[in-house]
């Protein structure tokens, strides 16, 4: 539901309340109207309607927001029991009091009247203060009922924009503002859960440290929005590039990236690695600066789980083997030896 159907519900429902007791009559004789309209004539609580027809009831009783009906039973063209089952069946008047207003006192009438639906029983010509008493209760009781249900749609409407707004800010306080990719804070989670997944099933974890290469005169060069923009080519690249839905890549820092592959050894991460530096490679972004190139490339350390009880013992080995890339001419993988 919609900020202005709530509102719409919450204004007719209020409306009803300010507005007091809506009256409407179905009945196919005039005099019997006039009689009633005559006792509800000084009531500055009530509007009264008169409905002649009642083919006409139940929408005349939706449009008017009816909050009460007082119905005849014995009418030309349609039996008043099937009234009554008409206005329980429809959406808009299944909850509206019905008065029925029978010529007599009859107990089998009066038992089949409330087993269709009715709320009351009155012999006509009623009793005006006991009309005007029971017209009363039940509008008032059916009016406190639409105003609590506008409450809860209004309630469960929050509840679910509140809903919303904490998945979007959970989304982003696990994502980088720039490249969109996963955040540190998000990867030392991943590290973590993956970490522990390894050690119960007794499976090996990888991970992949990525630098880009020369990246300072990158951003010296061409300034730091080129920079900025760079870095989300690279993080988008990096991101299509690994496949495996369980596989995290995220912006570690800076202009370092990292990878998380589950249930991968080094050998298999280094596959993945050369396929990450290709990549980059292939997107040819232009670096005029590079002293490994004539486009951004990237370097890349690789570490497995084998035989290490600590995370951060897998990333010092995945970074010593990105500073060994370094070493060694950058824009290359290097994949650390298996722990004894
Ligand atoms: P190397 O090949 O050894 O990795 O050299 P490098 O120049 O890439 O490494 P260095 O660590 O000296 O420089 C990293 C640069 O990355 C410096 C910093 O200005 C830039 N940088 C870090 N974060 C951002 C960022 O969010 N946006 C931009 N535009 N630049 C950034
Ligand atoms: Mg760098
Ligand atoms: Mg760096």
């Amino acid at each position: 539901m919609s900020d202005s159907n709530i509102k719409d519900v919450l204004e007719q429902s209020s409306q009803r309340i300010a507005n007091k007791c809506i009256v409407l009559l179905v009945d196919d004789q005039p005099i019997i109207a006039e009689g009633i309209r005559r006792m509800l004539e000084g009531e500055n609580d009530m509007v009264f309607h008169y409905c002649e027809d009642p083919s006409n009831a139940i929408k005349m009783a939706a449009d008017i927001n009816a909050t009460v009906v007082l119905q005849d039973l014995v009418m030309p063209d349609i039996d008043g029991m099937t009234l009554v089952r008409f206005f329980r069946a429809n959406m808009e008047t299944r909850n509206i009091p019905i008065i029925v207003l029978s010529s007599k006192e009859d107990a089998q009438i009066k038992s089949d009247a409330f087993s269709n639906g009715a709320s009351d029983y009155l012999v006509k010509l009623p009793d005006p203060i006991e009309l005007c008493a029971r017209i009363r209760a039940h509008s008032k009781s059916y009016s406190v009922q639409l105003e609590r249900d506008a409450a809860f749609l209004a309630l469960r409407e929050t509840q679910k924009q509140l809903e919303e707004s904490n998945r979007k800010l959970q989304e982003l306080s696990s994502l980088d503002g720039l490249t969109g990719i996963a955040n540190r804070r998000h990867f030392d989670e991943e590290l973590g859960t993956e970490w522990r997944r390894a050690t119960r099933n007794k499976t090996t974890l990888s991970i992949i440290m990525i630098d880009i290469d020369f990246f300072k005169p990158y951003n010296d060069n061409y300034g730091h929005q080129s920079g900025d923009s760079c870095l989300q080519d690279v993080a988008k690249t990096l991101k299509e590039t690994i496949v495996r839905p369980a596989d995290t890549v995220a912006r570690y820092g800076g202009e370092e990236f990292v990878a998380i592959l589950p249930e991968t050894d080094s050998k298999g991460a280094a596959v993945v690695a050369e396929h990450l530096r290709k990549a980059i490679e292939s997107l040819k972004i232009p670096h005029e600066h590079s002293e490994s190139g004539q486009h951004v490339s990237i370097s890349l350390g690789v570490a497995e789980s084998t035989g290490l009880t600590e995370p951060e013992t897998l990333l010092k080995h995945a970074d010593k083997c990105l500073y060994e890339a370094k070493e060694s001419g950058r824009n290359c993988v290097i994949v650390a030896k298996i722990a004894e």
